[in-house]
């Protein structure tokens, strides 16, 4: 008889289906004209209603299926009880069928820590950038992030009314990633992409100390992602603390699935076990190739500006 789909491989996909109902929810209360904004930290750092309700159903979803894993989410939310309405209980049968890397098969949900970032790019949301957002899950075990869910709800917003509207790029270490098409920059082009809204003149000393042929300045580090994956961006350059773990998990587990490196601005890998400070405070430094290039022309001035 076959075994049954190993606790990952179910965790990633019904991840998916969360995610795709977490679009459903970014959409809607944007169409709904009531964004309901909230200041955080500052001007920089919003919440909007969509932030809290994806939040709610994002975690309150997986938690319902998967009891026993934690789950850390960028937002602070009141314990009200989750109405019934925010719960996804589906999952993608498509990655319930693909056999889970054998380095896998044995994890316990005690084991897996969820970083949720319900929407990345809020300030980019507010002002009407849509396809910058993204919702983000990664998945992670042993302190590494081995799986992540990057749904884009706008994707395709621009192109006209017979293009479908969103999409879900998933990935899993030692499996590869999927929902989008793997692309490089042209050999010898060097672009850059970077914060639009948490710029400094830190952020921008070491883009200029990199000499690119071209900066691209777009929000989320979700989206930022997928420019390098899709060959519109050769790194993802931020000198300033600020990024959180909740937004380079699910990106790095899609990075390093398809070959890519991401660390601190100084070359350290990141953690993402449950007890790891939240805070990327060394900035980061993104490739899908060619990492050391980059890696070597980051000033010395730079990497000392920033403590991990
Ligand atoms: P960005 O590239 O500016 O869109 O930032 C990527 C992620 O890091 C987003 O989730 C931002 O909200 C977060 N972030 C970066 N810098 C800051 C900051 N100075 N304050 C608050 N959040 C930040
Ligand atoms: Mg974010
Ligand atoms: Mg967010």
């Amino acid at each position: 008889s076959m075994a049954s789909p190993a606790l990952l491989m179910r965790v990633v996909a019904s991840a998916y289906s969360v995610a795709e109902k977490a679009a459903t929810i970014v959409r809607n209360v944007m169409s709904g004209g009531d964004l309901g904004i909230v200041e955080k930290a500052g001007p920089n750092d919003l919440q909007t209603k969509a932030d809290r309700l994806v939040q709610m159903s994002i975690c309150a979803s997986l938690a319902r299926k998967f009891p026993k894993v934690t789950i850390i989410g960028e937002e602070e939310l009141p314990s009200d009880d989750v109405t019934e309405d925010l719960i996804e209980d589906g999952h993608c049968e498509e990655i319930l069928k693909k056999p889970c890397p054998a380095q896998y098969t044995g994890i316990k949900e005690e084991e897996l820590v969820i970083w949720v970032d319900p929407l990345d790019g809020t300030k980019e949301y507010t002002e009407g950038l849509l396809d910058h957002v993204t919702v983000l899950i990664g998945i992670a075990y042993g302190g590494k992030a081995i799986a992540g869910v990057i749904n884009q709800p706008y994707y395709n917003y621009e192109a006209g009314a017979n293009a479908v509207l969103g999409r879900t790029i998933w990935g899993v270490l030692g499996m590869g990633a999927f929902g989008f098409q793997l692309t490089e920059v042209p050999a010898g082009k060097h672009i850059v992409v970077t914060t639009r809204s948490h710029s400094s003149a830190l952020v921008n000393e070491c883009i200029t100390a990199l000499n690119p042929d071209a900066v691209i300045r777009v929000g989320g580090a979700g989206n930022k992602i997928i420019q390098l994956i899709e060959g519109k961006a050769s790194a993802y350059v931020f000198a300033s603390p600020g990024c959180k773990k909740w937004d380079t998990c699910a990106p790095e587990a899609i990075l390093h699935a398809v070959g890519g490196k991401i660390t601190d601005i100084r070359g350290n890998s990141f953690q993402y076990n449950k007890e790891v400070k939240h805070m990327n405070s060394a900035g980061v430094l993104a490739t899908l190739r060619n990492y050391d290039y980059y890696a070597s022309r980051i000033p010395n001035t730079v990497k000392e500006s920033l403590v991990p």
